[in-house]
């Protein structure tokens, strides 16, 4: 969503006329975009700003940095605090004006054109936010507060937007939400949406995250089985595999549902790569507690996940709870848990050789001296195709030669 928020502010400055600089002393303008979901996050955030601000505080001989913004969800949450503790930072912009960046644009800068306005080059594959905020409140997560309530697009708009895209050259949406499965415009639902998309005709492959347990439905999986262009693949985060702590998370469904979700996957979309978010020490996470986590990750062969221990965000109904699990162990078991997972990536990965996949071409690089083919399957796994041309966008038909860390090796078929 940061992304899909930084593309659409730089599109509106480079309407403008704004270019963009080739290192950060020759800026005019440095926006730094920000993450709350985690203290770490923030944590980083912060060293970032202090850096830049110091460097905009040194006078180079060069063009002295002119402004510094700070954007996204820690704007919104520390809003001025961020200004008077760093006095180098100009402006503030919360997440939810970020949804109008003509607004910000003309708020923080006025009127003013710096010259003709150079539309950006399209991407191959591009994120659209079909929805903001989240009205979910899971026990943890800073995410409701800084973003807001949950507002849908238009339907008609995003097919619009989609459509321009796919004109100008993307061929790859990931359409974003908090939880794409509560999207809502007047009756038309996620599944109904996703149809209306796929029609699009020069796009290739349709993405959607992220998708609420609780709201997953049928309907979904079968909208997903009956269209090629979308993505055999789900992001599905389940965070714990113990019914209590689920409970204490606020996250509205059981570890039974979910394997029964998964059931309804695994049958109606055979080989889809499911991928999923866990987090480890909640607090009063029991190391049975947590062990049911290790069993639920290594029943369910996920391709991926992404793995994160729990911090204690402000205002949250967990920041109530006592965080009493030692940092130490939350780290233990977190490496623990990565551990297990990464050793089923790779076999996901190692089970692929020999087989099959739709390759989108994103890029060419340069890797030992060979130019290689980079892009992806439909479960996001990394491909390099060794000395092959084809156009950025293509999709191939490639067939799997070996694994190397977390990339496949391909040739084309
Ligand atoms: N809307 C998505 C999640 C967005 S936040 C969903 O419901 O799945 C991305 C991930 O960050 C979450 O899935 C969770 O695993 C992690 N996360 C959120 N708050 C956290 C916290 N306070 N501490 C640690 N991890 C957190
Ligand atoms: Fe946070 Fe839960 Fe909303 Fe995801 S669904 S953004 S975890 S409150």
């Amino acid at each position: 969503m940061n992304s899909a928020d930084s593309d659409s502010l730089f599109d509106a400055l480079a309407h403008r006329g704004w270019l963009k600089a080739s290192s950060l002393e020759e800026a005019n303008l440095i926006i730094i975009n920000t993450c709350s979901v985690r203290e770490h996050a923030e944590a980083r955030a912060r060293a970032r700003i202090a850096e830049i601000a110091a460097i905009k505080g040194r006078k180079t001989g060069r063009q002295p940095v002119q402004r510094l913004w700070v954007i996204g969800c820690m704007a919104q949450r520390l809003g001025m605090r961020l200004k008077e503790t760093i006095p180098a930072v100009d402006a503030v912009v919360g997440a939810p004006e970020l949804a109008d960046p003509e607004a910000v644009i003309r708020r923080y800068l006025g009127d003013s054109r710096e010259g003709t306005g150079t539309p950006l080059k399209p991407k191959i594959c591009e994120f659209v936010p079909v929805m903001r905020g989240c009205n979910n409140f899971c026990a943890y997560c800073i995410v409701p507060f800084v973003r807001g309530r949950e507002i849908s697009e238009k339907a008609e708009m995003i097919v619009a937007a989609v459509e321009a895209r796919a004109e100008a050259g993307v061929r790859e949406v990931t359409l974003l939400g908090q939880n794409v499965n509560s999207y809502d415009d007047n009756g038309i639902d996620f599944p109904d949406l996703l149809r209306r998309i796929a029609l699009i005709s020069s796009l290739s492959r349709i993405r959607f995250l992220t998708s609420h347990p609780k709201d997953c439905t049928e309907k979904l999986i079968r909208v997903m089985a009956e269209n090629e262009k979308i993505c055999r693949h789900i992001h599905l985060p389940v965070q714990s595999g113990s019914d209590r702590i689920l409970s204490l998370m606020n996250r509205k469904y059981t570890v039974e549902r979910y394997r029964s979700l998964l059931a309804m996957i695994r049958r109606l979309l055979p080989g889809a790569d499911i991928t999923i978010d866990l987090m480890v020490g909640f607090p009063s996470e029991t190391e049975e507690e947590f062990a049911a986590t290790l069993a639920i990750v290594e029943e369910a062969r996920f391709t991926t996940a992404f793995m994160f221990a729990y911090s204690v965000r402000e205002g949250t109904t967990a920041a109530k709870f006592r965080d009493d699990l030692p940092r130490a162990v939350k780290i233990e078991r977190l490496n623990r848990l990565i551990a297990l997972q990464t050793a089923i990536t790779r076999s996901i990965y190692g089970n692929m050789i020999g087989r099959t996949a739709a390759m989108m071409v994103c890029d060419r690089i340069e890797k030992r001296g060979e130019t290689c083919l980079r892009g992806q399957d439909e479960g996001c796994k990394r491909i390099l195709i060794p000395h092959a041309a084809a156009a950025p966008g293509t999709v191939l038909p490639v067939r799997i030669l070996r694994s190397s860390g977390m990339t496949l090796i391909a040739e084309r078929e």
